[in-house]
């Protein structure tokens, strides 16, 4: 006897899934008028009956809405209808022409309001789709009209498929320059046409002012990376963090004439930027980047570089399927990393990412401070 009412409820669950799922498929519709597919996305089927927000039908038909206590007039070239306005509750049917929707918004049998208005609807079963069209307003043929139907649900798909393959967009960003290494990233970057962030030295900017110029002549995004990257000195106090900070910006902007506002924290901002240091930032006007990928670039010889592109790969692969449109890719101007660059930028370009530069007029927040005022 127990086994028999387990069967049935499996059964039981079984067919509510499988309604389920087939009510879903079922409220794919489309809706056209005369000529036109109109642009409407909420279209409900319910018992077989397909209704629309009340609200977005109305101004595609040109039926004017007011609404009073407990009723609603509807009126198009003075005809006029008067529908009483649902409780909340109201279980919706196939019978009641207007309902709430889930989302509290009233919704109308489409058919109803056709009829009420001497519109016709013509259903196309093989394209869910229902056209609206008066006898008295010329229009094609509903064959002809199968051609329209057919291009607008082919242009659908193609925007939805877009819309779900549309990559990531990725950053690529180099610290610890301007040196020689520095050059070499940049002629790969120039060869496979792709721009990037360098996050420079103060000192190092004074002793290597064309390779700043090269640089930012080519379109790379430069901010600062401190004067010293000296560790002692850089967090010594909020002082000595936003003289460190802004030295290098101020430097990048005398040698580019580019503003330089983004400045990467030598050893990331976590732990060791204070909430003072934090607020200097701000007071000064300056941004800050962490990274989402830490290719871990330093730890590797030459002969190693195979690791880092592998580390890329790993790090940007997870933090697409996170679902991150952003991604941040930390880098430096190192020997071993102008061996891999090439390599990184090969597999990000097969894989379909897209690269930018730093764009300050369209800042991405990404600091480990979680701050979003940096
Ligand atoms: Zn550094």
């Amino acid at each position: 006897m127990k086994r028999v009412v387990i069967i049935a409820i499996i059964l039981i669950a079984f067919l509510i899934g499988v309604n389920e799922a087939a009510a879903k498929e079922e409220a794919k519709r489309y809706i056209g008028l005369h000529d036109k597919m109109l642009p409407i996305e909420n279209i409900y089927v319910i018992g077989g009956d397909t209704k629309v927000l009340l609200e977005e039908i109305s101004k595609h038909l040109y039926i004017d809405i007011t609404k009073d206590k407990g009723t609603i007039k509807l009126s198009k070239h003075g005809k006029e209808i008067t529908l009483n306005i649902p409780a909340d509750q109201e279980a919706p049917s196939a019978e009641n022409p207007l309902i709430f929707s889930e989302s509290g918004k009233l919704l109308i049998s489409l058919k109803y309001l056709a009829n009420q208005f001497e519109f016709k609807l013509e259903y196309f079963p093989e394209y869910r789709t229902l056209r609206i069209y008066r006898d008295a307003y010329p229009h094609i043929s509903h064959i002809e009209y199968k051609e329209i139907i057919k291009e607008h649900i082919k242009k659908q798909q193609r925007t939805q498929t877009t819309q779900t393959t549309k990559k990531p967009t990725v950053y690529l960003t180099f610290d610890d320059g301007p040196n020689q290494s520095t050059l070499i990233n940049h002629a790969t970057l120039e060869k496979y046409n792709v721009p990037a962030t360098f996050f420079f030295l103060g000192n190092q900017m004074k002793q290597n002012e064309s390779i700043v110029k090269t640089v930012s002549k080519s379109g790379h995004y430069i901010g600062s990376h401190s004067m010293t990257h000296d560790k002692a000195l850089v967090y010594n106090s909020s002082e000595s963090f936003i003289a460190e900070m802004a030295g290098g910006a101020e430097i990048a902007e005398q040698l580019t004439g580019k503003s330089a506002n983004l400045v990467r924290v030598p050893y990331g901002s976590k732990p060791l930027v204070t909430s003072g240091m934090q607020k200097s930032l701000i007071a000064r006007g300056l941004k800050l980047w962490d990274w989402d990928v830490d290719s871990n670039d330093w730890r590797y010889t030459d002969k190693q570089a195979g690791q880092i592109v592998k580390n890329v790969q790993d790090g940007v692969t997870k933090a697409a399927k996170s679902g991150d449109k952003d991604i941040i890719i930390l880098l430096h101007d190192r020997s071993q990393t102008t061996i891999a660059l090439p390599r990184i930028i090969e597999w990000l370009q097969r894989e379909g990412y897209n690269f930018k530069a730093y764009e300050p007029d369209n800042h991405i927040i990404q600091n480990f401070l979680r701050d979003p005022s940096l």
